[in-house]
């Protein structure tokens, strides 16, 4: 579903290290703290062969971290992707603590991932692969242990396998096991929204806070995906205008707004929004970056803002529905510019958010409906944003730290709180 990782995998370890060590820092915990909350707690390797549709047996592997269980069950997606590592597996793991700490979910961080290229995979193979990892990790998952979701490359359907494999294997109908499943077996509509959504909640609630609202604030796109389609849609329809939006192969501008369900039906009949005829021009994904605009959301991949364009760059709000779009050394230039960024791992949760509503819903039997889920997730997102840019403002002189350094030291010191009372540090 989302994008393939890029970064190389140490590096991606090296830098969670260094965000946990700078919000140990910032809250004046010690080195114990920052060991305590360093390593996973396990991390599973799985052999997993596979019988090929040519009667060949190939073997992958792959790997699912828990970092860390201090608020509740591990949570975290599953990804496949040729250029997973232990590494980034881990990296990966530990942002979901901090995410799902900030969103104030009764989870603790996991993550898994499987080296492989499912595009090289029959559906038969994939089914077996998916089967056959979770062979190898059920003892280690369930409802109130490990719940996995969909990440890079897997979907609702490698969700319900795998569910189903964990019911073969233990003979119980444990619905909750997983999210991200299909909605007859459990999973919710909503999700398809959810981070997008959660994007544009965020963005309304800090606009609120900066300007008095969102209405007519100018908006540009930068991906037009999941997260960034859907953000771009439920802007408009609380008034912002969007002006830009941009895919792979370009961008278009209009200065008057464009009509985000227009250009998605071109993007679907064409490959692409560049053609959209009833913009104004064409842009490129530099240009988009730069516009004199209200608010920027980056929601393509990582590293987009760098120390190169981060002086150009105009917004005065960038809301990062992507992971890890601005660089430290971009976020830096643009702090000292007054330019506020809503970090990923505050931005970004509303998927998690929702399959924390799923899980919950597999447990009551089902009696939530999207309307309700979807009002759940408006809830929480406007509540943690509004939570976040207080203490922000609270702890921190604002003109030298960005609102990354709050969401992490909100983030750790949750965890942190949560392993004193357990008597775990
Ligand atoms: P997606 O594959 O649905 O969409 C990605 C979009 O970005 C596509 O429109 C693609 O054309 C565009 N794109 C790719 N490379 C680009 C480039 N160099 N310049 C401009 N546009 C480019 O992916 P998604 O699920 O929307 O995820 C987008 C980002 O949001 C990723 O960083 C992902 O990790 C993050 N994210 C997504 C979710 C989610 O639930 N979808 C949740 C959390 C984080």
């Amino acid at each position: 579903m989302s994008r393939a990782p890029q970064k190389d995998s140490r590096l991606l370890l090296v830098e969670e290290e260094k965000i946990l060590r700078r919000a140990v820092d910032l809250l004046g915990l010690g080195d114990d703290v920052y060991e305590a909350l360093r390593l996973p707690e396990r991390v599973i390797q799985v052999k997993i062969p596979v019988r090929m549709d040519d009667g060949s047996v190939k073997v992958f592997v792959g790997w699912r971290s828990q970092h860390n269980s201090a608020l509740g069950p591990y949570k975290g997606g599953i990804r496949y992707h040729p250029g997973v590592t232990m590494e980034e597996v881990i990296a990966l793991s530990m942002m979901m603590t901090w995410k799902n700490a900030l969103a104030g979910l009764p989870y603790g961080g996991g993550k898994g991932g499987v080296r492989v290229d499912p595009h090289k995979l029959s559906p038969r193979e994939l089914e077996q692969l998916s089967r056959g990892f979770i062979r190898g990790l059920y003892k280690y998952i369930g409802p109130d242990h490990d719940i996995p979701a969909p990440d890079v490359y897997t979907n609702p359907q490698i969700m319900a396998w795998m569910m189903d494999e964990y019911y073969r294997l233990t003979g119980i109908h444990h619905f909750g096991v997983i999210t991200g499943k299909p909605k007859l077996l459990g999973g919710l509509e909503t999700r398809i929204i959810a981070t997008g959504f959660g994007v544009a909640v965020a963005a309304r609630e800090v606009a609120k806070k900066m300007w008095g609202g969102i209405e007519g604030r100018t908006v540009a796109v930068q991906g037009y995906g999941n997260a960034g389609y859907y953000a771009a849609k439920f802007l408009h329809e609380m008034g912002a205008v969007i002006v830009a939006v941009s895919d792979s192969r370009g961008g278009i501008y209009s200065s008057k707004g464009l009509d985000p369900d227009e250009v998605k039906q071109v993007k679907n009949k064409t490959g692409s929004v560049i053609y959209y005829e009833k913009a104004e021009r064409k842009i490129t994904n530099e240009e988009l970056l730069e516009l004199d605009v209200d608010i920027l959301v980056p929601a393509a991949i990582e590293d987009v803002i760098t120390q190169e364009n981060a002086d150009k760059v105009k917004a005065k709000l960038i809301v990062e529905a992507a992971n890890g779009p601005t660089t430290a050394e971009a976020e830096e230039i643009l702090v000292k510019k007054g330019t506020v960024i809503v970090p990923d791992i505050l931005a970004n949760a509303g998927g998690v958010i929702m399959s924390h509503v799923e899980w919950m819903n597999n447990r009551i039997g089902g009696l939530i409906t999207e309307e309700q889920a979807k009002d759940i997730l408006e809830e929480k997102m406007s509540h943690n944003t509004r939570a976040l840019w207080d203490y922000w403002h609270r702890e921190l002189d604002t003109s030298k730290h960005p609102m990354r350094d709050a969401a992490y030291m909100m983030a750790v010191s949750k965890v942190v709180e949560a392993m004193k009372l357990r008597g775990l540090l």
